[in-house]
């Protein structure tokens, strides 16, 4: 087993904790032992490798923000921003799992949720014991989720829900759904449970991107939602939109781990590769694109750190998160086309890791906001002119 060693040009290691090197390293290795064995196969079946979660978990890193009383980790968004980081350079079908289930469904329960709904889940969700999913797009409101058709209306002892949901993740495996519905015209948060009569999740083949991630459509036909399984504190679009903040977050980091993938896979194969009798790494023009690469990873890493700092502080701004996420998903898809280059045909080939990530980030590029949205959401923050 080949042991990954990450690019850090600017000793950036040095600026971390004992305590966030340790989470970092200890996932680093398990993607060595773990997911870079395997996952060419379960991208190329089309397979979630569902089967190394439960080793996932006990690195205890699902929803390792939250307080140890619902048996979570505790542990800052350094290191939560560094294990996205090392999971995506497996792939981004993993962080992405890790994503939907801290961010999106153990984040809400958390903030938005019971003491009663936070005891019941969280403990559930931190082992993976349950499998969560978010539910917002709808196949005619993406961009826009705020003209969500989907809608609870109030019945006797809880809610009907009807509508449908889109390119979800995880849906098909989910044992609970974070629903976003309108009740009375406000948007509020449901814990949907598999279980319930009139809902299914009918998974979303054939995809050229994520094929190591299962995505899905929901379809609530009449479903009975009891009172206790609504979010009390969910209170209109902000709700979810603070949600995907924290998933964006991940993100920013996660990407960093497709980049340093790339990058890696493409300075070994530039150093053995002969052309003209010589190593093509021996050449001006593949030393710029490995220079350019290099320059954008460390940037990123240092954009990473300080938004780590900013979230710990309490002092971070939703735009900043925006401005991380879209500058680092353009940034990784540059770096994967490039050493795609650099590998000539072999790029192409699934002996290497490069179209995998170059696939996947493109799915990353649309997910949580499209890169055109944060343009939009950091725009009106410098000129004061919302242009969506
Ligand atoms: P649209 O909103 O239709 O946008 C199409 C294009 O138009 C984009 O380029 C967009 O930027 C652009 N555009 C739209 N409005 C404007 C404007 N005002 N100005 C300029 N350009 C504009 N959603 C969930 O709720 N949960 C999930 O778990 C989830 N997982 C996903 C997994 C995958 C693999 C994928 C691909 C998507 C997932 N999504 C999920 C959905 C994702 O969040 C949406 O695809 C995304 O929000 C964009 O919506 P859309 O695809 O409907 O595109």
């Amino acid at each position: 087993m080949k042991k990954f060693e990450a690019v850090d040009y600017y000793n950036i290691d040095d600026l971390l904790t004992e305590d966030e090197k340790l989470v970092r390293n200890s996932v680093r290795s398990f993607v060595d032992s773990e997911v870079i064995p395997i996952i060419e196969d379960s991208y190329q079946n089309a397979e979630f490798p569902f089967e190394i979660i439960p080793k996932l978990a006990e690195l205890g890193v699902f929803g390792m923000t939250f307080p140890e009383k619902y048996g979570c980790a505790g542990m800052n968004n350094m290191a939560y921003g560094l294990v996205n980081q090392e999971l995506e350079r497996g792939d981004s079908g993993l962080r992405s799992f890790l994503s939907v289930q801290s961010s999106l469904v153990m984040y809400p329960i958390f903030t938005f949720g019971s003491e009663a709904q936070k005891m019941k889940w969280l403990p559930k969700l931190a082992t993976t014991e349950a499998i969560g999913c978010f539910g917002l797009t709808e196949p005619d409101y993406g961009s826009n989720p705020g003209g969500m058709i989907t809608k609870a209306e109030k019945v006797d002892g809880g809610y009907i829900l009807n509508g449908a949901k889109m390119w979800i993740t995880n849906g098909t495996i989910a044992d609970i759904a974070i629903v976003w519905a309108k009740l009375d015209g406000v948007v509020k948060g449901f814990i949907v449970e598999k279980e319930f009569k009139g809902f299914t999740a009918p998974e979303i083949k054939r995809k050229h991107s994520l094929r190591a991630s299962v995505t899905s459509e929901l379809i609530f036909e009449d479903v009975f939602v009891p009172e206790e399984n609504l979010l009390p504190e969910s209170k209109g679009l902000k709700s979810p939109l603070m949600c995907l903040n924290q998933a964006r977050y991940g993100i920013a980091w996660g990407v960093t781990g497709s980049m340093l993938a790339c990058y890696d896979s493409a300075l070994e194969y530039a150093k053995t590769r002969l052309q003209f009798n010589k190593p093509i790494a021996s050449y001006q023009l593949t030393q710029d694109k490995l220079v350019t690469m290099l320059t954008e990873i460390t940037k990123t890493q240092l954009l990473n750190y300080q938004l780590a700092k900013l979230k710990d502080s309490g002092k971070v701004k939703h735009t900043q998160i925006s401005l991380a996420k879209r500058n680092n998903v353009e940034k990784a898809l540059e770096i994967a086309r490039t050493s795609r280059e650099i590998f000539g045909a072999s790029g192409i080939s699934s002996e290497y890791p490069i179209m995998r990530h170059a696939n996947n980030l493109e799915s990353v590029k649309t997910y949580e906001g499209t890169h055109e949205m944060h343009t939009l959401i950091i725009g009106q923050d410098i000129t004061g002119f919302g242009a969506f």
